[in-house]
């Protein structure tokens, strides 16, 4: 294993930031080769404890002559969003420099023009440069994972639908509850990842064998624990495992049988006035047309001061807010329905 760093200049003079960058090489060259990242969003861990214990088991593979394909991991991508504490929180999301979502904004280039990725470097910003870095870092692999999560939330992914049903193995070996399938149309570094693999020279490819592009979401950012975060482990390393990245003779594969379902088809349920929350409904629940989800106090004491949130369609709860208090159009629920819940949904990601 050979250890580097992706080293980021900070904004200000005296700052300086430093990635980790784990490296193992392949004996075969033949064999596909991965990059893994997490903490994209810096606060959404349980990649980074999930790529802890991989690690581990990486460098016994290692010992024992069992890499086949070049591995790149980097468990925590970002360090600019992680000194982020405000009030006590850590703001992971955004820079709070620029206002920008750390995984929007990604430069979106063909896989020939990765190398102008690195142009200028010296007159971006420091987020700006950590994202270009990263994606020339990943764009050096055939199958790249960005390891996310969500707030409360069932395991499941985003996938550009180009990369599917190939990529029902790693659904499979991370026991995915649902997996969503993406238009490809955001600057969310996985779509960036994807876009590049699409535009090889030519038209766009509408599939891409051999090669991954995929947003992990590792249930809610709370599921950070010893025991999940090893199964994990064991789940991307059989994904290695059936990809001849490593090698293991125990590696059985079975197959993905949860759903996987169109972004059209996820009704976002919202509250539509502000108010206390009441969940009556929760993650892993299947739900019908017409079943209270939530209740709202939207004017606590008084008669008839409760709002009842239902479910627009049938379908599976994949993600609920942890917030008990929402705003007018705030984010709930999301719902992985079996028929299109919007047909005015504009192209790109479900949230900001
Ligand atoms: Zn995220």
């Amino acid at each position: 294993m050979e250890r580097s760093e992706i080293i980021i200049g900070g904004d200000t003079a005296g700052i300086e930031w430093r990635v980790p960058v784990f490296r193992f090489r392949g004996r075969d060259s033949a064999a596909p080769s991965v990059y893994i990242q997490a903490a994209l969003h810096a606060n959404e861990l349980p990649g980074t404890a999930l790529l802890h214990f991989l690690l581990e088991r990486l460098r016994t593979a290692e010992a024992e002559g069992a890499i086949r394909g070049d591995i790149t991991v980097v468990p925590q991508a970002n360090p600019i969003g992680l000194a982020q504490y405000h009030f006590g929180e850590m703001e992971g999301r955004f820079d709070l420099g620029s206002r920008t979502n750390f995984n929007r904004d990604f430069p979106l280039v063909a896989l020939a023009g990765r190398d102008t990725l690195l142009e200028k470097l010296e007159s971006r910003s420091a987020a700006d440069r950590l994202k270009r870095m990263l994606l020339h870092t990943a764009l050096g692999a055939d199958l790249v994972l960005d390891l996310h999560c969500d707030d409360e939330s069932l395991q499941y992914a985003y996938i550009d639908d180009a990369f599917w049903p190939e990529a029902a193995d790693l659904a499979s070996t991370l026991d995915m509850e649902a997996v969503f399938l993406s238009d490809g149309e955001s600057t969310a570094f996985e779509e960036a990842v994807g876009h590049a693999f699409k535009h090889q020279g030519g038209d766009k490819l509408k599939t891409v064998p051999g090669r991954l592009a995929i947003t992990v979401e590792l249930r809610g950012r709370r599921d950070v624990y010893p025991d999940m975060a090893r199964r994990d482990a064991d789940g991307l390393w059989a994904f290695l495992a059936g990809r001849g990245i490593v090698t293991d003779p125990a590696h059985k594969a079975k197959p993905y049988a949860g759903p996987a379902v169109p972004l059209d088809n996820i009704e976002m349920v919202k509250a539509p006035e502000p108010g206390t929350v009441l969940f009556h409904r929760g993650i892993g629940d299947e739900v019908k047309a017409g079943d209270l989800l939530a209740t709202l106090i939207v004017r606590p004491g008084e008669a008839g001061g409760t709002l009842a949130v239902t479910a627009g369609h049938d379908g599976l709860i994949a993600t609920r807010c942890s917030a008990r208090h929402a705003r007018r159009g705030d984010d709930l629920m999301k719902i992985a329905c079996r028929e299109a819940t919007r047909r005015d949904r504009k192209p790109g990601t479900l949230e900001d």
